[in-house]
């Protein structure tokens, strides 16, 4: 299988330029030879034995570079979890790097609260510096037990690179996220089957004012004729039903 360019590749460049180790021409020069192997279905080699071929770069400066870049990206710390109480919801902190050395860790905490009753939990993820799809699916399996005891288990504080790792497993269809940790804990007040329909955290609208009666999933084809910008969004049905929505026959959200 050819590789694909990572962003690491360009960080690295970006780095390099930065600190004027290489010129941007050829960074680019660098990127371009990567790009055409993989077009041509070859691995391509990494830029720094590039830039080490073309006389570019010693062969030490890059493997110090590297080392930092690791140190950078967190790679070398541990993941410390604590646990804190939030109004009867368990506030699960994560600090440090959640790849799959910490999968048994994980699931040692949420075994724990489950088996003392707490489903409602909330995980804090301002602290975390790595998530991979292995750490994230540590905590599926615990979703779904969550949810049939009445709870749920929410992230809050995630960094734009860890919300990509979700959408990229197709699970930020299915996860609940909230940038903060206040709006985590008090959508708890909700059922989650008040957010969930056909298994996807559903998006909810409706056409503003009178002429908008009922109330659609995202995906409704009556709510795909609404035009653009007569579009109200509610984040529940409970929201939709409170602002005086039925509904819709059709798609029965
Ligand atoms: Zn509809």
């Amino acid at each position: 299988m050819p590789r694909k360019l990572t962003d690491t590749y360009h960080k690295i460049g970006e780095l390099l330029v930065r600190r004027k180790l290489a010129s941007p021409e050829a960074i680019d020069e660098a990127l371009a030879l990567q790009r055409s192997r993989i077009a041509q279905r070859q691995t391509p080699p990494p830029l720094g034995e590039i830039l080490i071929e073309k006389k570019v770069l010693d062969r030490r400066l890059i493997r110090e570079i590297l080392e930092e870049q690791k140190i950078g990206r967190g790679e070398k710390k541990v993941l410390k979890v604590d646990l804190r109480d939030a109004d009867g919801v368990a506030v699960v902190v994560l600090d440090g790097r959640l790849d799959r050395t910490k999968e048994t860790s994980i699931t040692r905490v949420l075994e724990r609260l489950m088996n003392r009753g707490f489903a409602r939990i909330a995980v804090d993820a301002a602290k975390l510096v790595y998530l991979d799809s292995h750490g994230i699916s540590s905590f599926v399996a615990y979703i779904d037990e969550a949810r049939a005891r009445g709870g749920d288990v929410k992230f809050f504080a995630l960094s734009g690179d860890a919300r990509f790792v979700l959408e990229r497993l197709g699970l930020a269809k299915f996860v609940q996220t909230f940038a903060k940790e206040d709006e985590a804990i008090r959508a708890f007040d909700l059922p989650i089957d008040e957010y969930m329909s056909r298994g996807a955290l559903a998006e909810y609208l409706s056409s503003e004012g009178r002429k908008g009666r009922h109330y659609h999933l995202s995906y409704c084809p009556v709510a795909q004729r609404i035009p653009e910008d007569d579009r109200v969004y509610f984040e529940s049905k409970w929201h939709a039903r409170d602002a005086g929505k039925q509904p819709c026959p059709k798609c029965r959200p």
